[in-house]
């Protein structure tokens, strides 16, 4: 097989477009393949797809895969036609997309790359500059973030990041069913988070059935501006009350260990974890030590057994015994005479309509820590992100569940 016929295979080259050359460059290990269009071809606008007489046109490259260890670059005079309506445009070709110096099957390539390593791994690996690698990941991402504009995520997780120093966050939205992430936003404000909604035409607002999230007024706030009925779709979920009741508990114990040590006892000494562990995750032996502990008199003993009640609240489809439920919860947190308790009992007691709404609409945020701590690992690959939109555009590019590869284009 000769070498042009060879090319013009392994591109997948169609009608119009056909290998004219094949030159290898032996002093820069370059192969170049020329290809040209067939004579006479009516082209047609990109835009429109409109047949439009030719203009002129201009010399293009793109970088294709290696050739063995030779870099193949593909070069072709691309056409320019003059669109009624676009005016003088190039013609798309169907190796590569629009404004990229890379055929598809390359870009592709990088985007696979960038999976698995770093921006600065895979440039040096492809022998491409960091901004070439990067601007493949800005627009893997775009076409990626268009792709999914259409559909209608119905159950929503809202939380915030740590991105940079102590108290810097982004706002991240995630889909609860499939775990991906929807939007990422500067801050933890009202705005962080309504700028998401306002992306959303009003049917996909419409089509929302629970946002679960933190008891963060901003995002409350944010979802009752924009998500209709936001009263009965505002959940706070599980995993965030849970968050509440560890701090409850952890707050107790330090108090009383304080008290106990200066009484010159130490029957809290070293417990800190077992009080936060679930005890369905401990060992047999860690089980044993720790019920004599829960099973003391120690007052930490009591805010435990009183989260753990809390903890077992969640299983109720029915509105109103939900409700009756975290009632008999209030009522013994409040006669507890532990003050973390009592202020822990007073946050719930405000939040409870959002609580019964995580309860009956069955919102569990299993994704949540998990998304957390891949951010966190995203973050730690890129040594820290000094730039935000880099930061964003690395958590949609790994965790955004988005359709990233070019697609061949045709024309002719
Ligand atoms: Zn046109």
């Amino acid at each position: 097989m000769r070498d042009i016929d060879l090319y013009t295979q392994i591109l997948g080259l169609r009608s119009p477009w056909k290998v004219a050359d094949v030159q290898l460059l032996r002093d820069t290990e370059e192969v170049r393949v020329h290809v040209v269009p067939e004579p006479g071809v009516t082209w047609t606008c990109p835009h429109c797809g409109r047949p439009s007489p030719g203009y002129d046109s201009r010399r293009r490259e793109w970088r294709h895969l290696d050739t063995c260890q030779y870099k193949t670059v593909l070069a072709a005079d691309v056409p320019r036609v003059q669109c009624s309506e676009h005016g003088v445009v190039t013609v798309a070709v169907p190796w590569a997309e629009p404004g990229s110096g890379f055929t598809a099957l390359f870009e592709s390539l990088i985007i696979d790359w960038l999976k698995e390593a770093s921006t600065q791994a895979v440039a040096q690996q492809f022998r491409l500059s960091w901004n070439a690698i990067d601007g493949v990941m800005q627009r893997a991402v775009k076409r990626g973030l268009a792709r999914r504009e259409a559909q209608s995520p119905q159950y929503l997780s809202v939380d915030e990041t740590a991105f940079a120093k102590r108290h810097e966050y982004v706002t991240v939205v995630t889909d609860q069913q499939c775990g991906v992430v929807l939007h990422v936003a500067d801050d933890r404000k009202a705005e962080s988070l309504s700028a998401y909604f306002e992306s959303l035409s009003d049917e996909q607002k419409a089509a929302i059935k629970a946002v679960a999230m933190d008891m963060w007024p901003a995002y409350i706030s944010a979802t009752e501006t924009h998500i209709p009925q936001a009263h009965e779709k505002i959940a706070f979920d599980k995993f965030h009350v849970a968050k509440y009741l560890g701090d409850m508990v952890d707050k107790v114990r330090r108090q009383e260990h304080r008290l106990l040590l200066a009484a010159g006892l130490d029957a809290l000494k070293g417990t800190k974890y077992d009080w936060l562990t679930n005890p369905d995750n401990m060992t047999r032996e860690q089980q044993n030590r720790f019920r004599a502990l829960r099973d003391s008199s120690l007052k930490t003993a009591r805010a435990w057994a009183i989260k753990e009640f809390a903890m077992s609240l969640w299983h109720y489809s029915s509105r109103t015994w939900a409700g009756k439920g975290w009632a008999r919860w209030l009522a013994w947190a409040v006669r507890s005479r532990l003050e973390p308790v009592k202020k822990t009992a007073a946050t719930i007691k405000k939040h409870l309509w959002g609580i019964i709404n995580a309860v009956v609409l069955k919102v569990h945020n299993g994704h949540a820590e998990s998304i957390n701590s891949r951010i966190q690992r995203i973050k730690s690959r890129a040594r820290g992100y000094r730039n935000r939109e880099r930061f964003r555009n690395a958590i949609y590019f790994h965790l955004g569940g988005l359709d990233l590869y070019p697609c061949r284009v045709s024309n002719g």
